[in-house]
């Protein structure tokens, strides 16, 4: 059978997944949080190990003098924001002044995400005591874990899951039970980033970044988990995100060269997996190559080249620009096609089935590999399911 990449979730499921993630919304009610309570054994300063490997210059002194802690209490209710979170460029020389307590965050899901920051006003933030776990509702939420934060002061109605920010906590710090902070790296969804969402990017796609804050407790909704996706294993159906799962695969460095990590590049499109969408790789030993399903449907319904010949990976640019005129149809959530292309005029839709897909327990799955291909005058045909870099045809 062909060997094909994509989570065992089958379509139905894809349409409840909204449902079953709404379920298992830790605050999926019209209640407001009432107050983001610390976790009632706070560890000792002196005895519990760092939750995240924070190399703070100065350990801070957790008594304080009741005079002080009102003072403290004074300014954290005037201020809206009370802490900053500089990010120190690597490029900027290192102008150290006695006042200055430069920290060091080096456990951002990638090494080239480590910097060097300040947290203004460091005094104040230094005099409030550490935790290692703080709670929301019922639930308790510790250090390098991911939350989902609110953006509004709307509390009212539905919680829009997928439109709640994301971050990951990496210290937590009270007064008392009314003054929490946290923290935070932030996780961006693509549309938030500036090259917005593309084809290739998930439905449930995060992307970490440098970018710190610290945010008030009582803006947190609950946890989520965040799965790692390691493109490069191909064999493992479990290393991939499922269609209900949030997950991250490369990062985002925000801090200092603005730049993305590398993603895998397949096809003759050259463009990574969407992990949403099912791609097959030929078996031809020689060849081996991974392909997205959307783009045998499109070569399908493209014009063929004027010189007869097959098309070469070198040509695979061109291809890709052809196909930019294909357009894709409304996908029917009954079809047991994996992916679906019509001509630019309309004229021709390819729909490519692949045996054993789609998976799933109330899914009838194809029988073989083949290509259907409708034209204009409804007349249909099929086609063998050929490879786009060697032709050879696959399963
Ligand atoms: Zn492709
Ligand atoms: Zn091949």
């Amino acid at each position: 059978m062909t060997r094909t990449k994509r989570p065992g979730g089958d379509k139905k499921r894809k349409f409840d997944a909204t449902d079953e993630r709404a379920a298992k919304r830790p605050n999926n009610t019209s209640e407001p949080i009432q107050h983001a309570a610390i976790a009632p054994t706070p560890p000792p300063e002196t005895t519990a190990p760092e939750p995240t490997p924070i190399k703070s210059p100065t350990q801070p002194p957790p008594d304080l003098t009741a005079a002080d802690k009102a003072h403290l209490k004074a300014y954290l209710d005037r201020t809206e924001r009370p802490f900053a979170v500089l990010a120190i460029p690597a490029s900027k020389k290192r102008k150290r002044s006695s006042a200055s307590h430069q920290l060091v965050q080096d456990d951002l899901y990638d090494p080239r995400l480590t910097l060097q920051y300040e947290i203004k006003p460091f005094d104040k933030w230094s005099s409030l005591r550490k935790y290692k776990k703080f709670s929301v509702g019922s639930e308790s939420i510790g250090c390098g874990e991911c939350v989902l934060v609110k953006h509004t002061d709307e509390t009212t109605g539905p919680i829009d899951y997928d439109a709640q920010w994301k971050a990951r906590v990496l210290e937590i710090r009270a007064l008392d039970q009314e003054h929490v902070y946290l923290r935070v790296a932030w996780l961006n969804r693509p549309e938030d980033l500036d090259i917005g969402r593309k084809r290739y990017h998930g439905k449930l796609e995060l992307i970490p970044t440098n970018q710190l804050d610290i945010i008030d407790a009582m803006a947190v909704n609950g946890r989520i988990e965040v799965m790692h996706w390691d493109e490069l294993v191909d064999d493992d159906v479990k290393a991939m995100p499922e269609e209900d799962q949030y997950f991250w695969r490369y990062t985002y460095d925000f801090v200092h060269t603005k730049s993305f990590s590398k993603l895998r590049e397949i096809c003759v499109c050259k463009t990574p997996q969407n992990p949403d969408e099912l791609i097959v790789s030929c078996e031809n030993k020689d060849c081996g190559q991974w392909m997205h399903t959307k783009c045998i449907a499109e070569a399908a319904v493209e014009p063929p080249t004027t010189n007869g010949n097959v098309k070469t990976p070198q040509k695979g640019v061109k291809a890709k620009k052809r196909a930019s005129k294909v357009t894709t149809p409304t996908f029917s959530p009954d079809s047991r096609a994996v992916a679906i292309a019509s001509s630019g005029d309309g004229e021709m839709t390819a729909e490519v089935f692949i045996k054993g897909q789609p998976k799933g327990p109330d899914v009838e799955a194809s029988e073989k590999d083949e290509i259907v291909i409708t034209d204009a005058a409804a007349a249909r045909r099929t086609e063998k399911v050929l490879c786009l870099f060697c032709q050879s045809p696959l399963g």
